[in-house]
């Protein structure tokens, strides 16, 4: 399970055109933490404010959010205007349901989707995209079920969303998990971030902007990560990457 914090504070930056994103947020020790920030423009004068914690399991247990919040506004303050004067309000936050982790998702006569069947991507965090993903998946779903007069046919829905995502958050939960571990964290902060071609394929596969068809490092990577993924039993997998993420 991962969690979320944003607030909102005034800036002389707020009418940019780009989203600050920040995947390298430190503590006060200067080590780096499993979280990310951002910083979104809003253009009323305003910029929303806020930091994901992907991993809450393992080594990270003691951090949350708030400190999380705090490291990240003290990374960006002098660069974006934020001081105790700017803030408009206490930070507010919530969990992020990640990697198809909530069941069960089929009942009797009910669907869920989105957050309610956990479909934030563990990869990143973003569930928007996917609670609208799943929803047309349930909406196909239920009006075959109705044409039909069928409400067995529901169980279509468990199918085709394990079809559609089953690998990918197999594969993110995984990923979670070994960036759950300070050192490999560490590595992929240092390299991963240092080395712009490797960061733009990383940042394929984390945002699942990969095609079936394409043959790039990005796709060829997850491919070769997927098949591990499937050629180790179920159990083992999880047993292996049974982190935050699936929890
Ligand atoms: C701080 C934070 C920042 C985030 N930033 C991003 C981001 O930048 N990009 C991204 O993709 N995702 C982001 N997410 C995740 C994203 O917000 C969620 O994944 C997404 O909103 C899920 O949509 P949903 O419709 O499933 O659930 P929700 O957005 O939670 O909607 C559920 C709705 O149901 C209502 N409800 C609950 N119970 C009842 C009831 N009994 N009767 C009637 N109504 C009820 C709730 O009030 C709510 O309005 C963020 C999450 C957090 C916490």
């Amino acid at each position: 399970m991962g969690m979320a914090l944003r607030g909102y504070y005034t800036s002389d930056r707020h009418a940019e055109p780009w989203i600050d994103s920040h995947l390298d947020i430190r503590d006060t020790n200067g080590q780096v933490v499993p979280g990310y920030g951002w910083i979104f423009p809003l253009g009323d004068g305003r910029v929303n404010v806020g930091v994901g914690l992907l991993s809450t399991g393992g080594a990270w247990k003691g951090v949350n959010t708030t400190k999380l919040q705090e490291y990240f506004v003290a990374q960006t303050a002098e660069a974006w205007g934020l001081s105790d004067e700017t803030c408009l309000g206490a930070p507010t936050g919530g969990r992020l349901p990640m990697g198809l982790s909530i069941g069960p998702r089929v009942g009797a006569n009910t669907l869920t989707i989105g957050d309610a069947t956990g479909m934030v991507n563990p990869f990143n965090g973003e569930g928007i995209a996917y609670g609208y993903e799943s929803g047309r998946l349930a909406a196909a779903v239920l009006g075959e079920a109705l044409l039909a007069e069928d409400p067995t046919a529901l169980a279509l829905y468990d199918e085709r969303l394990d079809a559609a995502y089953g690998d990918y958050y197999k594969v993110a939960r995984g990923f979670v998990r070994l960036i759950s571990e300070p050192k490999i964290l560490q590595a992929c902060v240092g390299l991963g971030l240092r080395v712009p071609p490797l960061m733009r394929e990383l940042l394929a596969i984390m945002a699942n902007l990969m095609s079936n068809d394409a043959k790039g490092p990005a796709e060829v990577g997850y491919r070769a990560m997927s098949r591990l993924a499937n050629a180790l039993p179920a159990q083992a997998w999880d047993l292996i990457f049974s982190d935050g993420a699936k929890t």
